[in-house]
C-alpha cells in the first residue's frame, strides 16, 4: 500500500465513526426535544443497537491494525498525529472493558436511574440507596479494569478531562475552596438585592424570539444550527455544521430562558468553530468538558453577566417586553441576574456559590470511589458540608443529595469539569482583555471581534492539543484560581460594595 492508501484506510473508519457518532447525536436529541413519548422506548432501542453496532467497529482489531499501520508513516501532520492519538485513546478504553461488563453497568445505570427518579418522588434515599450501591460497585470494577498508574478516580475523570489527575485537581480545588468559602460569606452578610423584576410574568414567545435576537448577535451560524426547547436545555448535534442547542422558557423567570439560551450558545459557538480540516475526524471536538464548559460560562456569566451586556441589551429587552422593563436601569438588571444566595440546589446556584456546590460532589465522589465513604452515609455527610460551606442546611434529601442526575448515570469525575471551565472561563478573559477592550465590545454589541478571538486560541483546535497546554498557550497561565478569584472579587466586590 501507498502512503496515501495507509492514510486512507484509517481515515475511512475514523470517519465511520465519526458518522456514527453524528447518527447517534441525532437519534438522542430526538429522544429529548420531539419524539413523541410513545417513540421513546423504539428510539432508545434503536439507539442502543446503533451504539453497539460503533462499539464493535471500535475495537475492531482491523481498526487498531489501520491505527497501527497510519502511525508508521513519515511526514504526517500535527492534526493527523492528533487524529491517530485521539483514535488509540478511544480504543485503548473501549477495549480494555468486556462487553459482558458494559452491559451490566449499561443495565445498572437505567436501573438506578429509575430508582432515582422514583426516590425523589418519595423523598426516601433508602428507595434509591440500594441500585447507588450496586453501581458504585461497579464504577470501582470499572475503574479497576481501566486503571494504569493512576488511582480509581484519574481512571474514571479521564473520561471527562483526559490527562488531568486527582493529585493535581485536589491541591487545586482545596485551594479554591479555602478563598470561595470566606469570599461567598462575606457577600451573604450583605442585603440581598430585589429580583422581583426578573419575576413579572414574560410572553414565552417574546423571551424565545429574544434570545434568538441574543444568539445571532452573538455570532451562532443559523445556517448550521437551530435551537428548540427541551426539559434540560443541552447543546446536541450531528457535525458541526449542525449543531443544535435546547433551552426552556420560564413564564416567571426571566433569566431562565436567556441565560440557558446563552450557555448552550457558548457551548454551539466552539462545535461550530472547529477547522473544517477537522470534520469527521476524532479530533473535531474539545479536548475536554471542562474546557467545553469554559465556553458556554465565558458566554453566560462572564459577558452575559456583565454590566456592558445589559447596558447593551436593555433597550434590545424592552422592544420584546413592552412597559415591563421601564423603571429599571443597565445597573438594576445586572444586580438582580446576579444576586448571590444560600440556595441549596446547585443548577439554581450563582457563580460565587456555584463552585461550592460542585466542591462538595467532588469531595463526596473521590472517597465513595475510593471506598472511604459508604453509599448509606452520603445523606449526613452531604447536609454537615453544605452547613460548612453554605450555611444552609437541607429540608430533605431531594434537596440534598438526591437533587443531581449525575450518580445515578454513573457518572463519577464529572462535576469538577464544572468548575475547571469556571477557572479557565476567567482565564480567557484575562488573556483576552489584553489584546481587546471585552467591556466596550460588549456594550457596542460588537461580539464579532469576541468571537473571532476565541475562533484562534480555542475553537478552531477541536482536540488537537491536550486541553491544559491549549488553556496555558491561550491565557498564558497555569490552571488556577487567581484568576477566577480576581474576576469575582472586581465584579461581586462592585456590586456588594465589598
Ligand atoms: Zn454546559
Amino acid at each position: 500500500m501507498t502512503g496515501r492508501d495507509t492514510w486512507g484506510a484509517f481515515a475511512a473508519r475514523m470517519h465511520e465513526q465519526s458518522d456514527l457518532g453524528g447518527v447517534l447525536g441525532l437519534l438522542g436529541w430526538d429522544e429529548q426535544v420531539i419524539c413523541p413519548p410513545g417513540g421513546r422506548e423504539a428510539r432508545a432501542l434503536q439507539g442502543a443497537t446503533l451504539a453497539a453496532i460503533a462499539h464493535q467497529r471500535l475495537v475492531d482489531p482491523a481498526y487498531g491494525e489501520a491505527i497501527d499501520a497510519a502511525d508508521a508513516l513519515a511526514d504526517l501532520t500535527v492534526e493527523q498525529r492528533a487524529m491517530l492519538r485521539e483514535a488509540r485513546r478511544q480504543r485503548d478504553k473501549a477495549t480494555k472493558l468486556p462487553e459482558a461488563f458494559v452491559r451490566r453497568l449499561a443495565e445498572q445505570r437505567s436501573r438506578t436511574n429509575q430508582a432515582w427518579e422514583h426516590a425523589r418522588t418519595t423523598g426516601a434515599f433508602a428507595d434509591y440507596r440500594p441500585a447507588l450501591e450496586e453501581l458504585m460497585r461497579l464504577k470501582v470494577e470499572e475503574a479497576d479494569l481501566l486503571r494504569g498508574d493512576g488511582t480509581r478516580y484519574d481512571a474514571l475523570l479521564d473520561e471527562f478531562e483526559p490527562g488531568m489527575r486527582l493529585e493535581r485537581l485536589q491541591p487545586l480545588l482545596a485551594d479554591l475552596r479555602a478563598r470561595l468559602v470566606p469570599f461567598a460569606q462575606r457577600i451573604l452578610d450583605r442585603p440581598a438585592p430585589d429580583v422581583s423584576v426578573l419575576e413579572r410574568g414574560f410572553d414565552p414567545a417574546a423571551q424565545e424570539a429574544f434570545s434568538l435576537r441574543v444568539l445571532r448577535d452573538l455570532g451562532f451560524d443559523f445556517e448550521r444550527g437551530r435551537q428548540d426547547r427541551s426539559t434540560h436545555p443541552f447543546t446536541g448535534g450531528t457535525a458541526p455544521t449542525d449543531i443544535r442547542l435546547t433551552t426552556r422558557i420560564w413564564e416567571h423567570w426571566l433569566p431562565a430562558c436567556l441565560y440557558a439560551s446563552v450557555h448552550e450558545c457558548g457551548h454551539g459557538l466552539y462545535e461550530q468553530g472547529h477547522a473544517e480540516s477537522l470534520w469527521r475526524s476524532t479530533v473535531s471536538a474539545a479536548p475536554s468538558l471542562g474546557l467545553h464548559e469554559s465556553q458556554s460560562r465565558l458566554y453566560e456569566n462572564v459577558i452575559g453577566r456583565s454590566l456592558a451586556f445589559w447596558e447593551h441589551y436593555l433597550p434590545v429587552a424592552r422592544e420584546h417586553f413592552p412597559g415591563q422593563l421601564d423603571d429599571v436601569d443597565a445597573l438594576g438588571m445586572q444586580r438582580a441576574v446576579c444576586r448571590v444566595a444560600r440556595t441549596p440546589i446547585r443548577v439554581e446556584s450563582d457563580e460565587v456559590t456555584y463552585n461550592l456546590h460542585i466542591l462538595l460532589r467532588f469531595e463526596l465522589e473521590v472517597d465513595l470511589i475510593e471506598q472511604r465513604v459508604a453509599v448509606a452515609d452520603l445523606p449526613e455527610i452531604w447536609n454537615a458540608r453544605m452547613a460548612e460551606y453554605l450555611g444552609y442546611a437541607p429540608k430533605d434529601d431531594v434537596e440534598g443529595v438526591m437533587q443531581d442526575v449525575h450518580w445515578s448515570e454513573g457518572y463519577i469525575g464529572y462535576f469538577p469539569t464544572y468548575t475547571l471551565g469556571n477557572l479557565y472561563s476567567a482565564g480567557l478573559l484575562e488573556a483576552m482583555r489584553r489584546d481587546l477592550d471585552v467591556d466596550g465590545l460588549v456594550r457596542a454589541g460588537a461580539f464579532g471581534a469576541i468571537l473571532a478571538w476565541l475562533r484562534e486560541q480555542v475553537h478552531r483546535h477541536g482536540a488537537v492539543t491536550p486541553g491544559e497546554e491549549l488553556m496555558r498557550e491561550a491565557t498564558g497561565r497555569d490552571l488556577g484560581s487567581d484568576a477566577f478569584m480576581a474576576y469575582l472579587e472586581e465584579r461581586y466586590g462592585a456590586l456588594y460594595g465589598l
